[in-house]
Protein backbone atom coordinates (compact mmCIF):
# COMPACT_ATOMS: atom_id res chain seq x y z
CA UNK A 1 0.00 0.00 0.00
CA UNK A 2 1.04 3.34 -1.36
CA UNK A 3 -0.15 5.38 2.19
CA UNK A 4 1.85 3.13 4.76
CA UNK A 5 4.76 3.40 2.74
CA UNK A 6 3.97 7.62 4.22
CA UNK A 7 4.82 6.69 7.51
CA UNK A 8 8.02 8.01 9.29
CA UNK A 9 10.54 6.12 11.44
CA UNK A 10 10.03 6.22 15.20
CA UNK A 11 13.00 8.16 15.67
CA UNK A 12 11.73 10.94 13.74
CA UNK A 13 8.62 11.29 15.72
CA UNK A 14 10.87 10.77 19.18
CA UNK A 15 12.80 13.79 17.85
CA UNK A 16 9.29 15.98 16.88
CA UNK A 17 9.32 18.77 18.79
CA UNK A 18 5.65 17.96 20.17
CA UNK A 19 7.50 15.65 22.34
CA UNK A 20 10.22 17.25 23.92
CA UNK A 21 8.30 17.88 26.86
CA UNK A 22 8.18 13.78 27.73
CA UNK A 23 11.82 13.23 26.11
CA UNK A 24 13.65 12.49 29.36
CA UNK A 25 11.08 9.30 29.66
CA UNK A 26 9.61 8.74 25.88
CA UNK A 27 12.11 5.53 26.71
CA UNK A 28 9.98 3.83 29.63
CA UNK A 29 7.70 1.03 28.67
CA UNK A 30 5.05 3.05 29.30
CA UNK A 31 5.69 5.79 27.30
CA UNK A 32 7.11 2.78 24.17
CA UNK A 33 3.38 1.15 24.78
CA UNK A 34 1.94 4.54 24.07
CA UNK A 35 4.34 4.94 20.84
CA UNK A 36 3.47 1.70 19.62
CA UNK A 37 -0.32 2.09 20.10
CA UNK A 38 -0.33 5.48 18.09
CA UNK A 39 1.52 4.33 15.36
CA UNK A 40 -0.49 0.95 15.09
CA UNK A 41 -3.72 3.10 14.94
CA UNK A 42 -2.22 5.31 12.09
CA UNK A 43 -1.48 2.47 10.22
CA UNK A 44 -4.81 1.19 10.60
CA UNK A 45 -6.27 4.50 9.20
CA UNK A 46 -3.94 4.77 6.49
CA UNK A 47 -4.44 1.55 5.23
CA UNK A 48 -8.43 2.24 5.20
CA UNK A 49 -8.26 5.76 4.03
CA UNK A 50 -4.96 5.51 1.74
CA UNK A 51 -4.98 9.00 0.91
CA UNK A 52 -1.98 10.22 0.55
CA UNK A 53 -0.28 12.47 3.31
CA UNK A 54 2.83 14.30 3.04
CA UNK A 55 5.38 12.36 5.68
CA UNK A 56 6.18 15.49 7.60
CA UNK A 57 2.73 16.15 7.73
CA UNK A 58 2.24 12.47 9.37
CA UNK A 59 5.41 13.20 11.38
CA UNK A 60 3.91 16.03 13.09
CA UNK A 61 0.44 14.25 13.53
CA UNK A 62 1.65 11.26 14.91
CA UNK A 63 4.14 13.27 18.10
CA UNK A 64 0.59 15.51 18.77
CA UNK A 65 -1.39 12.11 19.19
CA UNK A 66 1.10 10.99 21.17
CA UNK A 67 1.87 13.78 23.27
CA UNK A 68 -1.37 14.25 23.82
CA UNK A 69 -1.88 10.54 24.88
CA UNK A 70 1.14 10.79 27.44
CA UNK A 71 -0.30 14.01 29.01
CA UNK A 72 -3.30 12.47 29.56
CA UNK A 73 -1.25 9.26 31.23
CA UNK A 74 0.43 11.54 33.15
CA UNK A 75 -2.57 13.42 34.88
CA UNK A 76 -3.20 12.28 38.47
CA UNK A 77 -6.24 10.51 38.70
CA UNK A 78 -6.59 12.33 41.76
CA UNK A 79 -7.39 15.88 41.35
CA UNK A 80 -8.24 18.94 43.58
CA UNK A 81 -11.75 20.28 42.78
CA UNK A 82 -13.50 23.22 43.58
CA UNK A 83 -16.70 22.18 46.16
CA UNK A 84 -19.53 24.34 45.14
CA UNK A 85 -22.40 22.24 46.16
CA UNK A 86 -22.61 23.25 49.91
CA UNK A 87 -22.60 19.88 51.05
CA UNK A 88 -19.53 20.03 53.53
CA UNK A 89 -18.23 16.84 54.40
CA UNK A 90 -19.13 15.68 51.06
CA UNK A 91 -18.37 11.99 51.38
CA UNK A 92 -17.40 12.08 47.42
CA UNK A 93 -15.31 14.69 47.94
CA UNK A 94 -13.04 14.11 50.42
CA UNK A 95 -15.08 14.96 53.22
CA UNK A 96 -13.03 17.05 55.98
CA UNK A 97 -10.68 19.30 53.99
CA UNK A 98 -7.08 19.42 56.50
CA UNK A 99 -6.35 22.91 58.00
CA UNK A 100 -3.39 24.39 56.24
CA UNK A 101 -1.11 24.04 59.33
CA UNK A 102 -1.61 20.01 59.45
CA UNK A 103 -0.38 20.22 55.88
CA UNK A 104 3.06 21.87 57.22
CA UNK A 105 3.62 19.63 60.50
CA UNK A 106 2.92 16.59 57.72
CA UNK A 107 5.58 18.11 55.36
CA UNK A 108 8.40 18.36 58.30
CA UNK A 109 7.57 14.64 59.80
CA UNK A 110 6.42 12.77 56.75
CA UNK A 111 9.59 13.81 54.45
CA UNK A 112 12.17 12.42 57.03
CA UNK A 113 12.07 10.24 60.17
CA UNK A 114 10.05 10.22 63.23
CA UNK A 115 9.51 8.79 66.51
CA UNK A 116 6.99 6.89 65.26
CA UNK A 117 7.16 3.95 67.24
CA UNK A 118 10.53 4.98 69.28
CA UNK A 119 10.36 6.31 72.92
CA UNK A 120 12.67 9.16 72.70
CA UNK A 121 12.94 9.53 76.30
CA UNK A 122 14.06 5.99 77.42
CA UNK A 123 15.71 5.21 73.50
CA UNK A 124 13.95 2.08 73.00
CA UNK A 125 11.30 0.59 71.52
CA UNK A 126 7.71 2.81 71.89
CA UNK A 127 4.12 2.72 70.78
CA UNK A 128 2.81 4.27 68.03
CA UNK A 129 -0.62 5.30 69.74
CA UNK A 130 0.53 6.82 72.27
CA UNK A 131 0.94 9.90 70.55
CA UNK A 132 -2.86 10.52 69.30
CA UNK A 133 -4.17 8.97 73.04
CA UNK A 134 -2.73 11.42 75.24
CA UNK A 135 -4.75 14.36 73.37
CA UNK A 136 -7.98 12.39 72.98
CA UNK A 137 -7.62 11.75 76.36
CA UNK A 138 -7.52 15.39 77.68
CA UNK A 139 -9.80 16.47 75.19
CA UNK A 140 -12.96 13.60 75.61
CA UNK A 141 -12.12 13.46 78.84
CA UNK A 142 -11.51 9.47 78.88
CA UNK A 143 -9.45 6.77 80.26
CA UNK A 144 -8.06 5.42 76.87
CA UNK A 145 -8.56 5.97 73.14
CA UNK A 146 -7.29 4.23 69.84
CA UNK A 147 -7.00 5.27 66.44
CA UNK A 148 -7.92 3.19 63.28
CA UNK A 149 -8.61 3.30 59.16
CA UNK A 150 -11.92 4.57 59.75
CA UNK A 151 -15.38 4.21 61.49
CA UNK A 152 -16.26 1.43 60.18
CA UNK A 153 -12.79 -0.43 61.32
CA UNK A 154 -13.32 0.91 64.70
CA UNK A 155 -17.06 -0.82 64.78
CA UNK A 156 -15.57 -4.07 63.59
CA UNK A 157 -12.49 -3.82 65.63
CA UNK A 158 -14.95 -3.36 69.02
CA UNK A 159 -17.57 -5.97 67.92
CA UNK A 160 -14.91 -8.48 67.06
CA UNK A 161 -12.82 -7.84 70.17
CA UNK A 162 -16.22 -7.92 73.07
CA UNK A 163 -18.66 -10.15 71.61
CA UNK A 164 -16.48 -12.77 68.53
CA UNK A 165 -18.87 -16.10 69.31
CA UNK A 166 -21.70 -14.01 71.48
CA UNK A 167 -24.39 -11.98 71.23
CA UNK A 168 -24.68 -8.21 70.63
CA UNK A 169 -28.21 -6.56 71.54
CA UNK A 170 -29.32 -3.88 69.11
CA UNK A 171 -32.58 -1.85 68.33
CA UNK A 172 -34.29 -2.88 65.14
CA UNK A 173 -34.61 1.04 64.62
CA UNK A 174 -30.78 1.43 64.72
CA UNK A 175 -30.03 -1.55 61.86
CA UNK A 176 -28.94 1.42 59.80
CA UNK A 177 -27.03 1.61 56.48
CA UNK A 178 -24.78 4.98 55.89
CA UNK A 179 -24.31 4.19 52.21
CA UNK A 180 -20.76 3.00 50.92
CA UNK A 181 -21.85 -0.48 51.88
CA UNK A 182 -21.39 0.12 55.52
CA UNK A 183 -24.66 -1.95 57.15
CA UNK A 184 -24.67 -2.61 60.75
CA UNK A 185 -26.12 -5.94 60.27
CA UNK A 186 -23.62 -6.91 57.85
CA UNK A 187 -20.54 -6.01 59.80
CA UNK A 188 -21.53 -7.32 62.82
CA UNK A 189 -21.81 -10.53 61.11
CA UNK A 190 -18.46 -10.25 60.06
CA UNK A 191 -17.08 -9.57 63.65
CA UNK A 192 -17.98 -12.92 64.67
CA UNK A 193 -20.54 -11.49 66.60
CA UNK A 194 -24.64 -12.86 66.60
CA UNK A 195 -26.87 -9.36 66.85
CA UNK A 196 -29.54 -10.30 68.63
CA UNK A 197 -32.52 -7.56 67.54
CA UNK A 198 -35.12 -5.87 69.90
CA UNK A 199 -37.93 -3.74 69.66
CA UNK A 200 -39.77 -2.69 66.75
CA UNK A 201 -38.42 -0.12 63.69
CA UNK A 202 -39.61 2.81 64.89
CA UNK A 203 -40.28 2.09 69.33
CA UNK A 204 -37.40 0.32 71.84
CA UNK A 205 -37.51 0.47 75.19
CA UNK A 206 -34.81 -0.13 77.91
CA UNK A 207 -36.88 -3.05 78.72
CA UNK A 208 -37.10 -4.74 75.35
CA UNK A 209 -32.58 -5.07 75.95
CA UNK A 210 -33.23 -6.22 79.20
CA UNK A 211 -35.65 -8.92 78.28
CA UNK A 212 -33.02 -9.88 76.03
CA UNK A 213 -29.79 -10.59 78.01
CA UNK A 214 -28.60 -13.69 78.57
CA UNK A 215 -25.65 -15.82 79.11
CA UNK A 216 -24.05 -15.01 75.60
CA UNK A 217 -24.59 -11.87 75.46
CA UNK A 218 -21.64 -10.37 75.43
CA UNK A 219 -22.31 -6.35 74.22
CA UNK A 220 -24.81 -3.43 74.11
CA UNK A 221 -25.00 -1.71 70.84
CA UNK A 222 -25.93 1.86 70.37
CA UNK A 223 -26.23 3.27 66.91
CA UNK A 224 -26.57 6.58 65.84
CA UNK A 225 -28.48 6.85 63.08
CA UNK A 226 -26.61 9.41 61.47
CA UNK A 227 -28.06 10.65 57.78
CA UNK A 228 -31.50 9.33 58.70
CA UNK A 229 -34.45 10.40 60.99
CA UNK A 230 -37.75 8.90 61.89
CA UNK A 231 -40.20 11.01 63.68
CA UNK A 232 -43.85 10.57 64.66
CA UNK A 233 -44.90 7.46 66.95
CA UNK A 234 -41.12 6.69 68.14
CA UNK A 235 -39.21 5.84 71.23
CA UNK A 236 -35.21 5.68 72.16
CA UNK A 237 -33.87 4.97 75.71
CA UNK A 238 -32.05 7.55 76.74
CA UNK A 239 -28.00 7.50 77.22
CA UNK A 240 -28.48 7.28 80.76
CA UNK A 241 -30.82 4.34 80.92
CA UNK A 242 -29.07 2.53 78.30
CA UNK A 243 -25.97 2.69 80.38
CA UNK A 244 -27.54 1.46 83.80
CA UNK A 245 -28.76 -1.31 82.88
CA UNK A 246 -25.24 -2.25 81.34
CA UNK A 247 -23.84 -1.47 84.62
CA UNK A 248 -26.55 -3.66 86.37
CA UNK A 249 -26.25 -6.63 84.31
CA UNK A 250 -22.44 -6.41 84.30
CA UNK A 251 -22.50 -6.53 80.32
CA UNK A 252 -20.51 -3.84 78.58
CA UNK A 253 -22.27 -1.10 76.21
CA UNK A 254 -20.91 0.81 72.63
CA UNK A 255 -22.05 3.34 71.22
CA UNK A 256 -21.47 3.95 67.09
CA UNK A 257 -21.26 7.82 67.26
CA UNK A 258 -20.52 8.14 63.55
CA UNK A 259 -19.74 11.87 63.13
CA UNK A 260 -18.12 12.26 66.35
CA UNK A 261 -19.29 16.17 66.96
CA UNK A 262 -16.74 16.97 69.89
CA UNK A 263 -17.84 21.28 70.37
CA UNK A 264 -21.61 22.31 70.14
CA UNK A 265 -22.55 23.58 66.97
CA UNK A 266 -25.72 24.49 68.41
CA UNK A 267 -25.18 28.30 66.81
CA UNK A 268 -24.76 27.13 63.72
CA UNK A 269 -27.83 25.03 63.27
CA UNK A 270 -26.40 21.32 64.53
CA UNK A 271 -28.04 21.68 67.87
CA UNK A 272 -29.47 17.99 67.13
CA UNK A 273 -25.85 16.34 67.07
CA UNK A 274 -24.68 14.10 69.89
CA UNK A 275 -21.88 15.18 71.74
CA UNK A 276 -18.88 12.77 72.31
CA UNK A 277 -18.69 14.09 75.63
CA UNK A 278 -21.83 13.54 76.15
CA UNK A 279 -21.81 9.83 76.45
CA UNK A 280 -18.74 9.55 77.67
CA UNK A 281 -19.87 11.66 80.82
CA UNK A 282 -22.59 9.36 80.71
CA UNK A 283 -20.66 6.29 81.79
CA UNK A 284 -20.99 4.77 78.29
CA UNK A 285 -18.08 2.42 78.36
CA UNK A 286 -16.98 2.49 74.68
CA UNK A 287 -17.70 4.87 71.22
CA UNK A 288 -16.31 5.16 68.38
CA UNK A 289 -16.67 7.63 65.69
CA UNK A 290 -15.15 8.86 62.59
CA UNK A 291 -11.96 11.47 62.27
CA UNK A 292 -13.23 12.67 59.03
CA UNK A 293 -16.94 13.79 59.51
CA UNK A 294 -18.10 16.71 61.86
CA UNK A 295 -14.54 16.00 64.16
CA UNK A 296 -12.91 17.71 60.73
CA UNK A 297 -9.99 15.51 61.33
CA UNK A 298 -8.19 13.07 58.73
CA UNK A 299 -9.73 9.99 57.88
CA UNK A 300 -9.66 7.73 60.95
CA UNK A 301 -11.78 5.70 63.63
CA UNK A 302 -11.86 6.84 67.25
CA UNK A 303 -12.52 4.47 70.03
CA UNK A 304 -12.58 6.03 73.50
CA UNK A 305 -13.52 4.78 76.92
CA UNK A 306 -12.83 2.40 79.84
CA UNK A 307 -9.29 1.42 79.65
CA UNK A 308 -9.39 -2.32 80.23
CA UNK A 309 -11.78 -2.63 77.25
CA UNK A 310 -9.55 -0.53 74.98
CA UNK A 311 -6.31 -2.36 76.15
CA UNK A 312 -8.17 -6.16 75.12
CA UNK A 313 -8.64 -3.96 71.87
CA UNK A 314 -5.15 -3.34 71.27
CA UNK A 315 -4.27 -6.54 72.28
CA UNK A 316 -6.55 -8.02 69.16
CA UNK A 317 -4.38 -8.99 65.77
CA UNK A 318 -7.16 -7.26 64.01
CA UNK A 319 -5.68 -3.52 65.50
CA UNK A 320 -2.43 -4.53 63.68
CA UNK A 321 -4.12 -4.87 60.35
CA UNK A 322 -6.36 -1.51 60.82
CA UNK A 323 -3.88 0.59 62.21
CA UNK A 324 -2.93 3.94 60.91
CA UNK A 325 -0.18 5.26 59.48
CA UNK A 326 2.20 8.14 60.87
CA UNK A 327 0.45 10.70 58.23
CA UNK A 328 -2.61 10.21 60.05
CA UNK A 329 -1.40 10.83 63.23
CA UNK A 330 0.64 13.65 62.40
CA UNK A 331 -2.73 15.86 60.97
CA UNK A 332 -4.77 14.33 63.98
CA UNK A 333 -2.72 15.24 66.80
CA UNK A 334 -2.26 18.66 65.15
CA UNK A 335 -6.48 19.35 64.95
CA UNK A 336 -6.56 17.61 68.40
CA UNK A 337 -4.18 20.11 69.30
CA UNK A 338 -7.02 23.01 67.69
CA UNK A 339 -9.58 21.60 69.98
CA UNK A 340 -7.32 21.70 73.24
CA UNK A 341 -6.65 26.04 72.31
CA UNK A 342 -10.59 26.37 71.30
CA UNK A 343 -9.47 27.25 67.95
CA UNK A 344 -12.65 25.72 65.80
CA UNK A 345 -11.74 28.17 62.71
CA UNK A 346 -8.74 26.67 62.74
CA UNK A 347 -10.34 23.32 61.28
CA UNK A 348 -11.83 24.10 57.99
CA UNK A 349 -15.10 21.83 58.27
CA UNK A 350 -15.99 23.67 61.47
CA UNK A 351 -15.07 27.41 60.15
CA UNK A 352 -17.06 26.30 56.96
CA UNK A 353 -20.14 24.82 59.46
CA UNK A 354 -19.72 28.74 61.46
CA UNK A 355 -19.41 31.18 58.81
CA UNK A 356 -21.81 33.70 59.10
CA UNK A 357 -24.71 34.57 56.96
CA UNK A 358 -23.75 38.04 56.51
CA UNK A 359 -20.09 37.19 55.87
CA UNK A 360 -21.75 34.60 52.95
CA UNK A 361 -23.82 37.60 51.83
CA UNK A 362 -21.04 39.69 51.23
CA UNK A 363 -18.82 37.43 49.76
CA UNK A 364 -22.03 36.14 47.04
CA UNK A 365 -22.79 39.74 46.20
CA UNK A 366 -19.14 40.47 45.84
CA UNK A 367 -18.99 37.59 43.50
CA UNK A 368 -22.18 38.40 41.11
CA UNK A 369 -20.73 42.15 41.25
CA UNK A 370 -17.65 40.90 39.42
CA UNK A 371 -19.18 37.83 37.61
CA UNK A 372 -21.86 40.07 35.55
CA UNK A 373 -24.90 39.77 34.57
CA UNK A 374 -24.37 35.54 34.47
CA UNK A 375 -24.97 35.50 38.08
CA UNK A 376 -27.09 36.22 40.87
CA UNK A 377 -26.45 36.65 44.34
CA UNK A 378 -29.19 34.44 46.35
CA UNK A 379 -29.80 32.75 50.02
CA UNK A 380 -29.07 29.03 50.06
CA UNK A 381 -29.38 26.20 52.63
CA UNK A 382 -26.31 24.58 53.04
CA UNK A 383 -26.27 21.17 54.78
CA UNK A 384 -22.99 19.37 56.49
CA UNK A 385 -23.30 16.21 55.31
CA UNK A 386 -21.19 13.57 56.16
CA UNK A 387 -23.57 11.70 58.24
CA UNK A 388 -24.66 14.24 59.93
CA UNK A 389 -29.15 15.27 60.55
CA UNK A 390 -30.19 15.08 57.36
CA UNK A 391 -33.01 18.22 58.04
CA UNK A 392 -29.58 20.34 59.78
CA UNK A 393 -30.09 23.44 57.38
CA UNK A 394 -27.50 26.01 57.68
CA UNK A 395 -28.57 29.76 55.81
CA UNK A 396 -26.54 30.42 52.94
CA UNK A 397 -25.75 32.66 50.40
CA UNK A 398 -24.40 31.55 47.18
CA UNK A 399 -24.93 32.57 43.27
CA UNK A 400 -27.30 31.17 40.23
CA UNK A 401 -25.47 31.05 37.26
CA UNK A 402 -27.56 31.31 33.94
CA UNK A 403 -26.63 32.00 30.76
CA UNK A 404 -28.98 32.52 27.16
CA UNK A 405 -29.06 29.50 25.00
CA UNK A 406 -27.24 26.86 27.72
CA UNK A 407 -29.29 24.47 30.26
CA UNK A 408 -28.69 24.15 33.73
CA UNK A 409 -27.45 20.22 32.64
CA UNK A 410 -25.09 21.75 30.44
CA UNK A 411 -23.03 24.65 32.71
CA UNK A 412 -23.00 21.77 35.36
CA UNK A 413 -21.29 20.10 32.92
CA UNK A 414 -18.80 22.35 31.65
CA UNK A 415 -18.14 23.57 35.19
CA UNK A 416 -17.07 19.88 36.09
CA UNK A 417 -14.98 19.74 32.75
CA UNK A 418 -13.17 23.07 33.69
CA UNK A 419 -9.77 23.56 35.55
CA UNK A 420 -10.00 22.51 38.38
CA UNK A 421 -13.44 20.81 38.39
CA UNK A 422 -16.21 23.16 40.07
CA UNK A 423 -19.20 20.39 41.54
CA UNK A 424 -22.03 22.82 41.22
CA UNK A 425 -25.49 21.83 43.16
CA UNK A 426 -28.74 22.09 40.44
CA UNK A 427 -31.63 22.88 42.48
CA UNK A 428 -34.84 23.80 41.46
CA UNK A 429 -33.87 23.38 38.02
CA UNK A 430 -31.28 26.65 38.62
CA UNK A 431 -27.88 26.42 38.53
CA UNK A 432 -26.10 27.31 42.19
CA UNK A 433 -22.56 28.03 43.38
CA UNK A 434 -22.87 27.76 47.22
CA UNK A 435 -20.26 29.89 48.92
CA UNK A 436 -20.25 28.28 51.68
CA UNK A 437 -17.68 25.01 50.57
CA UNK A 438 -15.92 27.46 48.33
CA UNK A 439 -12.58 28.79 50.38
CA UNK A 440 -12.02 32.84 49.76
CA UNK A 441 -8.36 31.14 47.83
CA UNK A 442 -10.30 29.51 45.55
CA UNK A 443 -12.37 32.48 44.74
CA UNK A 444 -10.17 33.76 41.58
CA UNK A 445 -9.99 30.66 40.00
CA UNK A 446 -13.94 30.23 40.10
CA UNK A 447 -14.42 33.96 39.04
CA UNK A 448 -12.06 33.57 36.01
CA UNK A 449 -14.14 29.87 35.20
CA UNK A 450 -17.50 31.79 35.10
CA UNK A 451 -16.36 34.62 33.82
CA UNK A 452 -14.86 32.38 30.38
CA UNK A 453 -18.35 30.19 30.59
CA UNK A 454 -20.18 33.51 29.81
CA UNK A 455 -17.82 34.46 27.42
CA UNK A 456 -18.45 31.30 25.38
CA UNK A 457 -15.78 28.95 25.99
CA UNK A 458 -13.19 27.56 28.42
C1 LIG B 1 -20.25 7.24 58.88
C2 LIG B 1 -20.58 6.21 59.88
C3 LIG B 1 -19.84 5.03 59.97
C4 LIG B 1 -18.69 4.76 59.02
O1 LIG B 1 -17.63 5.61 59.31
P1 LIG B 1 -16.36 5.72 58.30
O2 LIG B 1 -15.41 6.61 59.04
O3 LIG B 1 -16.89 6.29 57.04
O4 LIG B 1 -15.84 4.35 58.13
C5 LIG B 1 -20.19 4.11 60.91
N1 LIG B 1 -21.22 4.32 61.75
C6 LIG B 1 -21.97 5.44 61.70
C7 LIG B 1 -23.11 5.59 62.65
C8 LIG B 1 -21.67 6.43 60.77
O5 LIG B 1 -22.41 7.56 60.71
Amino acid sequence: MEALKQIPPVNDVLQAPELADFRPFLNQPFATAIVRDVFDATRRELSHSGNGIARAELTTKIAAAVARRLAQAMTPSLRRVINASGVILHTNLGRAPLPEGAIDHLRTLASGYCNLEFDIDQGSRGKRDVHAEALLKQLLHCDSAIVVNNNAAAVLLVLNTLADGGEVIASRGEQIEIGESFRIPEILARSGALLREVGSTNRTRIRDYENAIGDTTRLLLRVHPSNFRMIGFTERPSLQEFVALGRRTRVPTFEDLGSGCVAGLGAAGLADEPLVGDSIRAGIDLVSFSGDKLFGGPQAGIIAGKKPLIDRIRRNPLFRALRVDKLTIAVLEFVLFAYLRGDLDAIPALAMIRASEAELRTRATQFAEQAGAVATAIALQSTPGGGSAPEADIASWGVRLSIPGRSVDQLERELRFSNPPVIARIEKNALILDLRTVFRSEEEDLLRIVRGLASGGL
